[in-house]
């Protein structure tokens, strides 16, 4: 039998119609939410990649405004330039681009975010309330892989997870969002000894770790959920020498699909549903900051 496919466009769509009228009950009620992107050193691709995200906030109802920093900013003056934004009442969402120059600490960068502003939810602080189960803003790609889960039906309270790749914004938030929902959690990372002895006892397996085809079907358990973070480019070339470029995930698809449970295909599952979630996160920041607010 095959996997179910878990669509995280369609699932976006959905997510995205419930956000737009939220957007547009919080703007009637208590005005704009405005989401502020910091892009220091921009190069092509990068302002590429903010004209979507401008996009996809307008879509919603949400305003957008790019601030471009140059390249040469200090780690300080970054800093002041966010604390400014963290005053400016008019900015509820601030998200810092990656990657940053090699001078700029990314985890300091993003230590400068109001907690309360952090719609990607990477803020020491917001990964740390995740230890309590109290998020403030949760990160976004975390949060996109329960949601998936969710749609998957299965039980997370006692189940088997294996998270491979443990990296600070993905893999290690991940981890204890599910230990918190009761599931008993198995980390591995480049140094795991055998990755298949884990994974292969698991009934959920999620992978972030960008290295193509890195999880196949000897990784599998028949049934098991399989989740594929990762997004890799990968080249093939035809006999007459033509290239051709697509997007991966980590998983090996085509082995995994007939053996899993549930899958989520590469592009088109965990990628449109983060989108998805850093929009619910803004609207969420912009609520808490108004009750921060109101309550001060
Ligand atoms: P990272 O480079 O910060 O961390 C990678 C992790 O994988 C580390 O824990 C490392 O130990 C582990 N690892 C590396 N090689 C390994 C191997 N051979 N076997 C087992 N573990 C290995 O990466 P990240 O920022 O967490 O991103 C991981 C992947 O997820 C990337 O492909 C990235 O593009 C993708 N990503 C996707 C989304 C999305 O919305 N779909 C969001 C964030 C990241």
């Amino acid at each position: 039998m095959s996997a179910t496919v878990l669509d995280g466009r369609a699932i976006a769509a959905e997510i995205s119609a419930q956000v737009t009228r939220d957007v547009a009950r919080f703007t009637a009620q208590r005005g704009p939410i405005k989401l502020c992107a910091v892009l220091v050193g921009a190069d092509e691709a990068a302002r590429l990649y903010a004209q979507k995200q401008r996009h996809t906030a307008v879509k919603v109802g949400v305003q957008y405004e790019l601030l471009e920093l140059p390249e040469t900013i200090t780690q300080s003056q970054l800093a002041v330039e966010v604390d400014r934004l963290n005053r400016d009442p008019a900015v509820t969402g601030i998200i810092m681009q990656l990657p940053l120059p090699p001078h700029i600490d990314p985890a300091l960068a993003q230590y400068a975010i109001d907690p309360y502003k952090d719609v990607e939810g990477v803020n020491p602080a917001n990964l740390g309330f995740i230890f309590y189960n109290v998020p403030i803003i949760a990160p976004c790609t975390a949060l996109a892989v329960i949601e998936l889960i969710g749609r998957s039906g299965l039980e997370l309270r006692g189940a088997e997870a294996v998270v491979v790749g443990q990296s600070r914004i993905v893999g290690r938030p991940l981890s204890m969002f599910l230990t918190t929902r009761m599931a008993t959690v198995t980390g591995c990372h480049i140094d795991t000894r055998d990755i298949a002895a884990h994974t292969r006892r698991a009934d959920l397996v999620v992978v972030a770790v960008g290295h193509p085809a890195l999880i196949g079907a000897d990784h599998i358990r028949p049934g098991a959920v399989v989740i594929d973070v990762g997004i890799n480019r990968v080249s093939t070339t035809a006999p007459d020498g033509t290239v051709t470029w697509k997007t991966v995930g980590d998983v090996d698809y085509a082995a995994v699909a007939p053996i899993a449970g549930a899958i989520t295909p590469v592009p088109g599952g965990v990628g449109p549903v983060t989108v998805a979630m850093l929009l619910r996160n803004t609207v969420e920041a912009a609520r808490k900051q108004r009750e921060r607010d109101a309550s001060s």
